[in-house]
């Protein structure tokens, strides 16, 4: 089975077999939050693409290491080499320290995204706690000749590392074309090249994170703490460098160069990017107002939001769409996903309840073929570079039999037992353990659903409609239907 997985990898631009450094292993990097702000959906998206990798290795019993970093410092407001760096922006404004300031947004962002059920990474390494890493990274590339150092600050050489190696190559853009389109903005003239990236940048008096370094105070440059994080973690050279399609250029593009620089060698075989989510067509941005945070979200508080969206609503709605794919927000498909969201969620408990019977039913060959074909097309579409939306029409396949069975349309019996077996394995697996969707009914809340549903036995025998049709609403707004069938009455998610 591993040997048939396939990743689009973004650097020849073309799916490719995914084929391990190590056999049996996989080493996988991904651009984490910088943390000055609140998680939105943009931080959601690859959380949870890099998460379905993540599980599938798991499931695939590759031997995974994940990193994810988190950035705490040298992440300047113009994304570039100027600026002030967002963290202390954030500090500055509001007037606490901006290691707090790490702190806190690190402790939101986990809160907000492990509620969408995304997997902690095996390691999380901070920028801030890997100064000396990147002081020794940057210190190689002056020694290797592609770093040159100014006032303090060290720039990396791009005229000298194009003589041995191609800038670029990532994004597909051109060093001369680029340069031609760079205008020499003012306090960039200690570069010798307008487009030389800071790997050190000198700090001045009032800058509020700093550290001591051969060339004075100063602190790291964006890109050079994945380069040496990725280096502590998973070596010189490793399998799988993820991220957002904003990073390719010119983060990526920028690591690329430090790895060859540094080490000579790329850092990472296959270079993933999730495409970006829009919101109602629109790009996501604060000056728009349409930015939203997973925190808005979940309690419907923005005024964009109709409802509020669950978490587990906001992971199917990702993953309906295939990662490399734009996904536009807005109310209308978050409704959709909730309803689609719910009606796995209805098969997948009536699945665990069932209990296997053969009563000497004839087989259904028909349903068996349904069964077959869809469980092959859950593995074929994981295996083509992640395709969640395909393996969610499979899952919806197996949804129908399920509900002919739990609606005893379908006898049990009329599947094999291994035929049940298998689809029961497949539903779950995928649902649970690949895609991460878990149902969120709180448990407090069951008893009473279990109470009315009782009420409503007892209104219906006596043949109080009255009190029937009030148990059905009181239901109804908490979102749950009474499945008033033939052979039982039960309750499920609205669907
Ligand atoms: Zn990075």
């Amino acid at each position: 089975m591993q040997q048939d997985l396939r990743v689009y990898n973004t650097k020849t631009r073309k799916k490719e077999v995914f084929n391990p450094i190590t056999e049996g292993k996989v080493g996988m990097y991904v651009c984490g939050p910088t943390v000055y702000g609140d998680a939105h959906l943009g931080h959601a998206r690859p959380a949870i693409t890099f998460d379905i990798l993540y599980r599938y290795f798991k499931y695939l019993k590759f031997d995974v290491c994940y990193v994810r970093n988190i950035t705490d410092v040298g992440h300047l407001v113009g994304d570039a080499d100027e600026g002030e760096d967002k963290i202390a922006k954030k500090a500055r404004e509001e007037k606490i320290d901006p290691f707090e300031i790490a702190k806190q947004y690190t402790e939101r962002y986990h809160r907000d995204i492990y509620a969408l059920n995304v997997l902690p990474p095996d390691v999380e390494p901070r920028a801030t706690q890997h100064i000396q890493e990147q002081i020794e990274a940057t210190q190689q590339m002056i020694d290797n000749g592609f770093a040159y150092e100014v006032n303090g600050s060290v720039y990396f050489d791009l005229e000298k590392y194009n003589e041995k190696y191609n800038y670029g190559e990532l994004s597909g853009r051109i060093l001369d074309e680029m340069q031609n389109n760079t205008r020499e903005l003012d306090g960039q003239s200690d570069k010798k090249n307008p487009l030389d990236f800071a790997l050190w940048k000198f700090a001045e008096p009032e800058h509020l994170m700093k550290w001591d370094s051969p060339w004075g105070i100063g602190y790291p440059g964006w890109h050079l703490e994945c380069t040496a994080m990725s280096t502590k973690y998973l070596g010189k050279h490793f399998d799988i460098h993820g991220g957002g399609l904003d990073l390719m250029f010119p983060h990526h593009e920028c690591e690329i160069a430090q790895g060859n620089a540094c080490n000579h060698e790329e850092p990472a075989n296959y270079w993933m990017h999730n495409n970006m989510i829009t919101i109602n067509g629109q790009k996501m941005g604060k000056s728009l107002g349409n930015f939203i945070t997973l925190e808005e979200i979940y309690n419907g508080d923005h005024k964009l939001l109709e409802n509020k969206y669950s978490p587990m609503t906001v992971r199917f709605f990702i993953l309906q769409a295939q990662y490399r794919s734009t996904l536009d927000f807005s109310n209308d498909a978050l409704g959709a996903a909730k309803k689609g969201f719910n009606k796995l969620m209805n098969a997948l408990r009536a699945l665990e309840g069932f209990e296997y019977i053969h009563n000497g039913e004839e087989t259904n060959e028909k349903q068996e073929k349904v069964i077959d074909s869809a469980v092959n097309g859950c593995l074929r579409a994981m295996n083509d570079d992640m395709n969640t939306a395909v393996v969610i029409s499979h899952l919806f396949k197996l949804t129908k039999i399920i509900n002919q069975i739990n609606m005893n349309t379908l006898p049990i019996g009329a599947l094999s037992a291994e035929k049940f077996e298998l689809m029961k394995t497949t539903f779950i697996t995928f649902t649970k353990d690949i895609l991460g969707l878990k149902d969120e009914m709180p448990t407090d809340l069951l008893p009473s659903i279990y109470n009315a549903l009782e009420r409503y036995k007892t209104a219906k025998e006596v043949k109080d409609y009255d009190s029937v049709d009030a148990i059905r609403a009181e239901l109804k707004e908490i979102s749950i239907v009474v499945k008033d069938m033939k052979h039982k009455i039960d309750w499920a998610y609205e669907e």
